[in-house]
C-alpha cells in the first residue's frame, strides 16, 4: 500500500470512530433517512437551512466504517454551501465513488472527499459511501420519505 493510500485510510478510520455532526438536530429544517439493505446501513441526515444556503448539517444512525465516515466528512463539507452546491457535489461525489470519467478540476473540487475513490475498486461499498448522500438529497428536496440506494 502506498503512503497516500495509508493516509487515505486514516482519514476514512478516523472519521468512523469519531463521526463529526453525530447528533439528531430538533430544529432542523428538513430530514432524510436513508438505508443501505445490502449493508444494513442506517442513516438519517437533518439540515437547516436559510435563504437557500446550508447553515447546518447533522447525522445519526448506524453503519459500516465507509458509511459513517462519507456521512461525518459529508457535513462538514456541506455547512455553508449553497443547494444548488450541495447538488453540484453529490454528483461529483457520486461520480467519484462510482468511477465515472471526471474532468481533472473535480478531484480538487472534493478536496478531503476524494479519499473516497478507492471504494470504486469495492461495487459493493459504492452504496455505503453514498448513502448519506442521497439521504441529504432527499432532505434538500424535503421529499417526506426513506432514501434508498436501490
Ligand atoms: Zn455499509
Amino acid at each position: 500500500m502506498s503512503g497516500l493510500q495509508e493516509l487515505y485510510q486514516q482519514v476514512i478510520i478516523d472519521h468512523s470512530k469519531r463521526p463529526r455532526n453525530f447528533h439528531a438536530m430538533p430544529d432542523a429544517t428538513s430530514q432524510a433517512e436513508g438505508h443501505n439493505p445490502l449493508c444494513g446501513d442506517r442513516v438519517t441526515v437533518y439540515l437547516m437551512s436559510k435563504n437557500n444556503t446550508i447553515t447546518d448539517v447533522s447525522f445519526t444512525g448506524s453503519g459500516c466504517a465507509i458509511c459513517t465516515a462519507s456521512a461525518s466528512m459529508m457535513t462538514q463539507f456541506l455547512k455553508g454551501q449553497t443547494v444548488e452546491q450541495a447538488q453540484s457535489i453529490f454528483s461529483k461525489f457520486r461520480d467519484l465513488v462510482m468511477g465515472a470519467p471526471q474532468p481533472p478540476d473535480v478531484a480538487d473540487a472534493l478536496d478531503k472527499l476524494a479519499v473516497f475513490s478507492g471504494v470504486r475498486k469495492f461495487p459493493i461499498r459504492i452504496k455505503c459511501a453514498t448513502l448519506a448522500w442521497h439521504a441529504m438529497m432527499t432532505a434538500l428536496e424535503c421529499k417526506d420519505e426513506v432514501a434508498s440506494t436501490e
